[in-house]
């Protein structure tokens, strides 16, 4: 049987290594699953997919995303946290300490508090002919994929109108010949200064309230995607040698297994999430007995389960930053320190 640790972190984006910076500052050594490639993401998170972030502050100049999370890893290895590069498959919170079972280990790993910090998976279509060309023109990820030599002088395609969407096409113009970005409503979802450097782009055109039903190709390699024009419900064919998925990302905690409550949407409720969703009316989740009763709790991290912790952006979709994501995920590991304190 393993000893039992403190606290074990899932997660190594800048959630996972804030918390194990403030751990550190209560001179707990924690454990972190950093993740070997869970659902397709390097370990460091989706700022590994990334170039440019100019809104991390500390980095005047800005900072290449990978740059960034190697920073995070080796302060918290400064910080005395142990990293596993493994993804966790199973825990068992039934009990405590709660159990940890990482890939390819038949022990399980025990530990007094969990710091959950594991978003997110990127969401595809599903589209007609998708399995087919995955790979074989599309893919999800225009910064790992994107200077490949098969992309030069071609046309490509990103769908989605939010900041990754603008990123990519940005990015994809200076390798392809040109790049559609398809939109399904009438503007974008990106923050302004994203949106400008698109339209200031004459490599990026954008097809406003264009819906996509298919794609087809020779068999071997995806070659045209058909569209369809929401307000004139008119179809048109666009060759594409590559499409790029940049439609959001959804919350990786299918591996909690149930055992505690999630939003419709996949993510952890928190306690601050159930109060603030009472005091707004829109808290039926747990009823409203329970949502009082969480509302005096003080803990805003903690979810549903005693001594387990989550905070944005695995326990909320609202701003899904990293500044906002490294700064909720310092109260959670305050609040996971007093918890244990308490627990004494
Ligand atoms: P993530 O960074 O997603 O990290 C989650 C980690 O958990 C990953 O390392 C993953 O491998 C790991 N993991 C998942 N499941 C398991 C498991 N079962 N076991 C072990 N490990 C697991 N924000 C900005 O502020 N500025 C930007 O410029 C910016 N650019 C972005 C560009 C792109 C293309 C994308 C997709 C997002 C961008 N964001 C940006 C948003 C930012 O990346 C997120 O807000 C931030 O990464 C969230 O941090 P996190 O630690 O919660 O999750
Ligand atoms: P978002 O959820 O912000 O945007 C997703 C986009 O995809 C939206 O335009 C959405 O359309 C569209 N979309 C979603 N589902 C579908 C579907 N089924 N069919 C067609 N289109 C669809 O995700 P992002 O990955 O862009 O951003 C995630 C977070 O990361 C955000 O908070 C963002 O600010 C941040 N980020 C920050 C960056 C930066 O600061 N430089 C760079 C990249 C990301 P609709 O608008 O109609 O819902």
């Amino acid at each position: 049987m393993s000893a039992i640790e403190s606290m074990i972190i899932i997660g190594s984006g800048p959630a996972g290594h804030t918390a194990a910076v403030y751990a550190w500052r209560a001179l707990i050594e924690p454990l972190m699953f950093e993740g070997f490639l869970a659902w397709g993401i390097a370990a460091g998170g989706q700022l590994t997919t990334t170039t440019d972030v100019e809104n991390y502050p500390g980095f005047p100049e800005g900072i290449m995303g990978p740059d960034l999370m190697m920073k995070m890893r080796q302060q918290s290895l400064n910080s005395w946290a142990r990293i596993e590069t493994k993804t966790v498959e199973r825990v068992d919170l039934s009990e405590r300490p709660f159990k940890v079972r990482a890939a390819g280990e038949s022990e399980p790993r025990l530990a007094k508090t969990l710091v959950l910090s594991t978003w997110a998976i990127a969401k595809r279509l599903g589209l007609p002919g998708e399995e087919l060309y995955r790979q074989r023109g599309i893919s999800a990820c225009a910064v790992c994929d994107g200077a490949l030599p098969m992309y030069r002088k071609q046309p490509l395609v990103v769908i989605g109108g939010g900041d990754s969407a603008c990123e990519e096409a940005n990015f994809l113009s200076k390798f392809g010949s040109k790049v559609t970005m398809l939109v399904r409503r009438d503007e974008l979802r990106a923050s302004k200064v994203m949106q400008q450097r698109v339209f200031d782009n004459p490599k990026i055109e954008i097809l406003w309230s264009t819906q996509w039903k298919e794609v087809i190709g020779d068999d071997q390699w995806m070659t045209w995607i058909i569209v369809t024009n929401i307000s004139s419900g008119v179809e048109s064919t666009l060759e594409a040698a590559w499409l790029f998925y940049a439609i959001g990302h959804k919350p990786a905690t299918a591996f909690l297994g149930g055992q505690v409550v999630l939003d419709e949407s996949g993510y952890i409720m928190t306690h601050a999430r159930v109060a603030q969703e009472h005091l707004d009316g829109s808290g039926v989740l747990w009823g409203e007995d329970l949502a009082l009763h969480q509302w005096r709790h003080h803990f805003a991290s903690q979810t549903s389960v005693d001594g387990v912790f989550a905070a944005w952006d695995v326990a909320d979709k609202l701003y899904r930053q990293a500044i906002t994501s490294a700064g909720t995920w310092c109260i959670a590991a305050l609040e996971a320190e007093h918890f244990l304190q308490e627990a004494k």
